[in-house]
C-alpha cells in the first residue's frame, strides 16, 4: 500500500466542507462550544477564503426577506419557493432558513461586506428577495468569521483535505476519513456529532464546454457530489435527488444573467426575435397551478427557450442594448446626460461579471462584444445538483425542533443517521436558499449538532479495523499506477487500470444520453434511464480500478466515484417519479404531463450500507396551515 502517514484527530463537532454553510456552522456551533467546554474542528477540501460556490466572488445576496422593513413576510418566502419548486418542498425547513436569514445578512454587514444602500440608507434590491453587494470578496469575509469563532473557541481548521467516507458506529455518524490533497497523510478524524457541508456536483454530466474549454462550467468545478456521497454512505435518507438545477446563463463562459433579468429589465429572445415567455404563453397552461401564477417557475422560463430551440429558433440571446438604451432614454434630451448614464450602465454590465464570473468578461472582450450595441448568445447550462439554489436535491433532515411538522425526529437538521447533520447543498428539498440562506441553515445545524452532544454525545467508537480498510480502498489508485504501469508503453493506457480523466468521460457520457444532458436535449424515459442504469453498473464495476499517478489524481478519481453515486441515486428518482414536473430541467418523454394525483409528494431514496440495496419511497408533502 502507498506510503500513506496516518493521522487522527479527535473532536466533538466536525464540521466537513468550508464553503458558506459550513462557515456558518462553524461560527455558531464554536459560540456555544465554547460556553460548554466542547471542541470543533472544520476541514475544507481547499482554502477557506477562496473554495466553493462563492470562491470567485458575487454580486447579489439572492435571499433577504426584509422582515424589519416590513418588505416582505416569512410567510411569502415560503409561497415563492413552493411556487418556484411546482409544489414539492419542506415548508418547515424554508420557514425556519426564511425566519432567521435577515439576520445573517446583518452579520455579514457587520463583518465588513458592502451593501448597496439608497439615498434613503435602505438596502438595493436587484428583485424581490435579491440586494446587491459589493461582492468580490464576499467569501474571504465570510471565512474571516468563521475563522476567528474557530479560534476564539480553541477549534481547529483543517484545510486541504479531501473528505472521503464517513465512519459509523451501527446508524451513528462518528467522524470522516480522507486524505492530504498536499502532502502523503491519511486523514482520521473521530467525532461525537457531524456536519455534512460540502457543497453540490458538477461535471456528472457532459458540460457543454469540451476540449479545450473542459472544466468550465456554471457550476464552481471543485464540488464534486461529496456531500451526497457521504451522506448516501452513511445510509441516510435522500430526498429528491432527481430536482437538478439547469441554469440558462451567458453562452460558454457561464456570466450571470440575473442583473440583465432583474435590474436591467432585459428580455431574452429567440434569433427571429421572438419574446418566448411572450409567444409560447399558452404552454403554460399545461403546467397549472405554477405556470399560471407569479413568479413563472425558473424551470418553465428555461423550458418555454427550449420549445423555441426545439422549433430551430436558436440561438437564444439577452437583449443587453436594448435594455440599456431603454433606461438611458430617459436622458435622451441632455447629451451630457445621457453619455453619462450609458458610461455607468456599461460599466455596471462588466461589474456584474467581475464581481462573480471574471471569464464571462475575458469573453466578452475576445468576442468584441459591447453590451450596449449588440445582444449576447445565451444557452441553457448542462445539468447540475445544487440544493441550496434552484435545485432541491440531498438529505432528508428532521424540521425545526419548535414547530409542529411531520418531518422531525430529533434536532433541526440531523439527517436519518445518528448525530449526522447536513447543511446548504447537502440538505433536499429547501431550495432557494443561496448564500445567505445557507450559511443560516448552517447556523441553525451548527446550534443543533452542539445540543445534540450535550444531551446524546457519546465518545465515538470507532472501528479501526474498517479504517485500516477505508484506507487501503482510498490508497488503491496510486497502488495500481505502481504496480501496472510498466507493463504498457504509454502509462495512461492499461489494461489494469482506467485513468481518473477517462472514467469521467464515461459517467459523462452515460449521464448526458440517458439521462437527458444537453445532447439528449435534456429528454429521457424509462428505456434510456433503465439502460443508463445498466451502463452505470458497469462503470462502478471499474470506479476501484482508477489508477492516480499523485495526489491530484488520487483526488480526481474520488471526485469522480463521488459523482458516480450522485449520478445512480439521480437516474433511480427519476426512474420512480413517473411523470414530468419540471420541464426544463429534464423532461421523461414517456410520461410527458405533471400527475399531481399520484406525484405531488417527495421522493426519497436510500442506499442500505448492509445489503447494498437502493429504496425507493414516496413521502407526502406538508404544507404549513394557512400559508
Ligand atoms: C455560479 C453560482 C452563482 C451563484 N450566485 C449567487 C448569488 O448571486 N447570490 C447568492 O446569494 N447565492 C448565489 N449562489 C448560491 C450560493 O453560492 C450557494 O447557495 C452556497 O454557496 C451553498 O453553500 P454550501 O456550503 O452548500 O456550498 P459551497 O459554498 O459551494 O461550499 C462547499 C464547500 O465544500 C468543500 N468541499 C467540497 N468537497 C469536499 C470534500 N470532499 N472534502 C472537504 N471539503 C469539500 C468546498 O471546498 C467548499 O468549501 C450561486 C451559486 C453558483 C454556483
Amino acid at each position: 500500500m502507498a506510503n500513506f502517514e496516518t493521522v487522527e484527530v479527535s473532536t466533538d463537532l466536525l464540521i466537513v466542507g468550508g464553503g458558506f454553510s459550513a462557515c456558518g456552522a462553524a461560527t455558531e456551533a464554536s459560540y456555544w462550544a465554547k460556553k460548554n467546554g466542547l471542541k470543533v474542528v472544520m476541514v475544507d477540501k481547499a482554502a477557506l477564503d477562496r473554495s466553493g460556490a462563492v470562491a470567485m466572488g458575487l454580486s447579489a445576496i439572492n435571499q433577504y426577506v426584509g422582515v424589519k422593513d416590513g418588505e416582505n413576510t416569512v410567510e411569502d418566502y415560503i409561497r415563492y419557493v413552493r411556487q418556484d419548486l411546482m409544489g414539492v418542498s419542506r415548508e418547515d425547513l424554508v420557514y425556519n432558513i426564511a425566519r432567521h436569514v435577515d439576520s445573517t445578512v446583518h452579520l455579514f454587514e457587520k463583518w465588513g461586506l458592502k451593501i448597496w444602500k439608497d439615498e434613503e440608507g435602505k438596502y438595493v434590491h436587484e428583485g424581490r428577495w435579491q440586494i446587491m453587494i459589493n461582492g468580490e470578496s464576499y467569501k474571504i469575509i465570510i471565512a474571516e468569521a468563521a475563522k476567528n469563532a474557530l479560534a476564539e473557541a480553541g477549534g481547529e481548521l483543517y484545510e486541504r483535505v479531501f473528505i472521503v467516507d464517513p465512519l459509523m458506529d451501527g446508524n451513528r455518524c462518528v467522524g470522516a476519513v480522507g486524505f492530504s490533497t498536499r502532502e502523503n497523510k491519511f486523514y482520521v478524524f473521530k467525532a461525537k456529532a457531524v456536519v455534512v457541508g460540502m457543497g453540490g456536483a458538477v461535471h456528472v454530466f457532459r458540460p457543454r464546454s469540451v476540449g479545450e474549454g473542459f472544466g468550465r462550467s456554471w457550476y464552481p468545478p471543485f464540488n464534486s457530489g461529496s456531500s451526497a456521497y457521504f451522506t448516501i454512505r452513511a445510509g441516510a435518507e435522500m430526498t429528491c435527488q432527481e430536482v437538478r438545477f439547469i441554469p440558462v446563463r451567458f453562452k460558454d463562459a457561464y456570466g450571470p444573467v440575473g442583473a440583465w433579468f432583474l435590474l436591467f429589465k432585459s428580455r431574452a429572445i429567440s434569433a427571429e426575435g421572438g419574446d418566448y415567455m411572450v409567444e409560447r404563453v399558452d404552454e403554460l397552461q399545461n403546467w397549472a397551478p405554477y405556470g399560471l401564477a407569479k413568479p413563472i417557475p425558473a424551470n418553465l422560463r428555461n423550458y418555454l427557450g427550449m420549445l423555441d430551440v426545439d422549433a430551430g429558433l436558436g440561438p437564444l440571446y439577452m437583449e443587453t442594448d436594448e435594455a440599456i438604451q431603454k433606461i438611458a432614454h430617459e436622458f435622451k434630451d441632455d447629451p451630457k446626460a445621457f453619455k453619462r448614464k450609458m458610461k455607468e450602465l456599461e460599466s455596471e454590465a462588466w461589474e456584474d461579471f467581475l464581481d462573480m464570473t471574471i471569464s464571462q468578461a475575458i469573453l466578452w472582450a475576445s468576442l468584441n462584444v459591447k453590451p450596449e450595441e449588440k445582444h449576447s448568445e445565451i444557452a441553457a447550462c448542462e445539468p447540475y445538483f445544487i440544493g441550496s439554489h434552484s435545485g432541491a436535491s440531498g438529505a432528508w433532515v428532521s424540521g425545526p425542533e419548535d414547530m409542529d411538522t411531520p418531518y422531525k425526529w430529533g434536532y433541526a437538521n440531523m439527517t436519518t443517521a445518528d448525530g449526522l447533520f447536513a447543511v446548504g447543498d447537502g440538505s433536499g428539498a429547501s431550495s432557494h436558499k443561496f448564500s445567505s440562506g445557507s450559511h443560516t441553515e448552517g447556523r441553525i445545524a451548527g446550534k443543533a449538532a452542539i445540543k445534540y452532544i450535550l444531551e446524546k454525545g457519546q465518545e465515538p467508537t470507532v472501528d479501526m479495523a474498517r479504517v485500516e480498510a477505508l484506507k487501503k480502498e482510498i490508497l488503491t489508485p496510486m497502488d495500481l499506477m505502481v504496480e501496472n504501469k510498466g507493463k504498457m508503453t504509454d502509462p495512461e493506457i492499461n489494461t489494469a487500470y482506467i485513468m481518473p480523466r477517462q472514467f469521467l468521460h464515461r459517467l459523462q457520457k452515460i449521464m448526458d444520453e440517458y439521462a437527458g444532458g444537453v445532447t439528449a436535449a435534456f429528454k429521457t424515459s424509462k428505456a434510456l434511464l433503465e439502460r443508463g442504469l445498466e451502463l452505470m453498473s458497469l462503470l462502478k464495476e471499474d470506479a476501484g480500478k482508477q489508477a492516480a499517478r499523485d495526489l491530484h489524481e488520487l483526488t480526481r478519481a474520488w471526485e469522480n466515484t463521488q459523482r458516480m453515486w450522485i449520478a445512480e441515486s439521480h437516474i433511480r428518482s427519476m426512474l420512480f417519479r413517473e411523470e414530468t414536473r419540471w420541464p426544463g430541467y429534464y423532461f421523461r418523454a414517456d410520461t410527458p404531463k405533471m400527475d399531481d394525483e399520484n406525484w405531488l409528494c417527495f421522493v426519497n431514496c436510500r442506499w442500505d450500507p448492509g445489503t447494498g440495496e437502493w429504496e425507493m419511497m414516496k413521502k407526502d408533502i406538508w404544507n404549513i396551515p394557512g400559508v
